[in-house]
């Protein structure tokens, strides 16, 4: 099993639902951003950057909740900034657990010893811990020495202690695929549960642009580490690695991941930012979700982004005969 049992039932009765009632746009993921402060300044971060002037303010558990509930997601991955410095994180993602959802931690892994004592075990709560190489590596991405240990340490401390635990990675222009290979051999002996995996988005408050890869260059890259993929337990889905080896073409769905943050509902997406409405309704219903993606706006062109693509196959957009069988084929083999 990919994924805890129950943890698949609760989404895929959520999809059945939806579908039962026509709903053409839903929401899967709510990426929730209780504040954007973080004590790494890494290279790729556009968070850091776009939202610099608002680095010191925060969500209040109450206005996190409200919005869990205002946009329905069964899914809520919460990110920033660094979770585990904003104050209450612990009783923050109990609430939302008692609400039934899947909750995703999304952290630089540096906190997790310190914080582990305001987190229970869960099979619907997730460490996703950023990792994007080995050592030497990832403690030139987020620019400071000994981050790569502690993360490791959090890691080794949060399976100690029975919690479900994931990586996340993003490849850039240096990224070496048989480095992240050797890194994903490394997690899997510490009991690591599964790895996320998507290349970064050119964002345009980051200065470095030689980082970024644009879309021939990704679909090379994760082509090339055809054998990677196999060999190893990816939470990322079938469907969508098919789109980054450039095996399929898909139709963006970032209306399905939604971003609430300090400044309101970003829209129209996790990525880039036109405005920020005051309701996830306003965000849904007054986007021309049309104008976006690739080909249509020059700020999609080379984003191949999990926010935008990956629950694609999850929702029914873009599914071709033979993509439900592939999909339960990755979840239960
Ligand atoms: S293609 Fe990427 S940048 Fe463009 S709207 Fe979709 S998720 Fe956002």
């Amino acid at each position: 099993m990919r994924f805890p049992l129950s943890m698949t039932m609760r989404i895929g009765s959520y999809v059945a639902r939806k579908k039962l009632v026509g709903a053409k746009k839903y929401p899967m993921v709510l990426m929730l951003e209780p504040l954007h402060a973080c004590n790494l300044t890494c290279t790729g971060c556009g968070r850091i950057r776009e939202y610099d002037t608002h680095i010191k303010e925060r969500l209040s558990i109450q206005e996190c909740l409200d919005s869990v509930d205002e946009c329905e997601a069964p899914v809520v991955s919460i990110c920033g900034g660094e979770p585990l410095i904003y104050p209450g994180i612990g009783e923050l993602t109990a609430k939302i657990l008692e609400r039934g959802k899947v909750v995703y931690l999304c952290t630089n892994g540096m906190f997790i010893r310190k914080k582990i004592g305001e987190f229970k075990p869960s099979n619907r709560f997730f460490w996703n811990v950023h990792l994007d190489g080995l050592k030497a590596s990832h403690d030139l991405a987020v620019e400071r020495d000994g981050v790569y240990d502690e993360a490791i340490d959090g890691i080794k401390c949060a399976k100690e202690q029975g919690f479900l635990v994931c990586s996340n990675t993003t490849v850039f222009t240096e990224t070496d695929m048989g480095e992240l290979d050797q890194l994903f051999t490394h997690l899997t002996s510490l009991g690591v549960d599964g790895f996320m995996i998507a290349p970064g988005y050119e964002y345009s408050a980051v200065e470095v642009r030689e980082i970024f890869l644009n879309r021939e260059m990704i679909r090379t890259k994760f082509k090339q580490a055809e054998a990677m993929f196999k060999k190893h337990k990816f939470n990322t889905s079938p469907i969508y690695l098919e789109f980054l080896q450039g095996k399929r073409e898909m139709q963006c769905t970032a209306w399905a991941s939604p971003t609430r943050n300090i400044a309101g509902w970003k829209g129209p997406c996790y990525l880039i930012t036109d405005i920020h409405h005051k309701s996830y309704n306003d965000l849904i219903n007054n986007t021309d979700w049309d104008q976006y993606g690739y080909g249509k706006d020059p700020r999609c062109e080379n984003c191949m982004s999990h926010v935008g693509y990956e629950v694609a196959a999850a929702v029914g957009v873009n599914n071709k005969l033979g993509d439900t069988f592939k999909m339960l084929a990755w979840q239960f083999l």
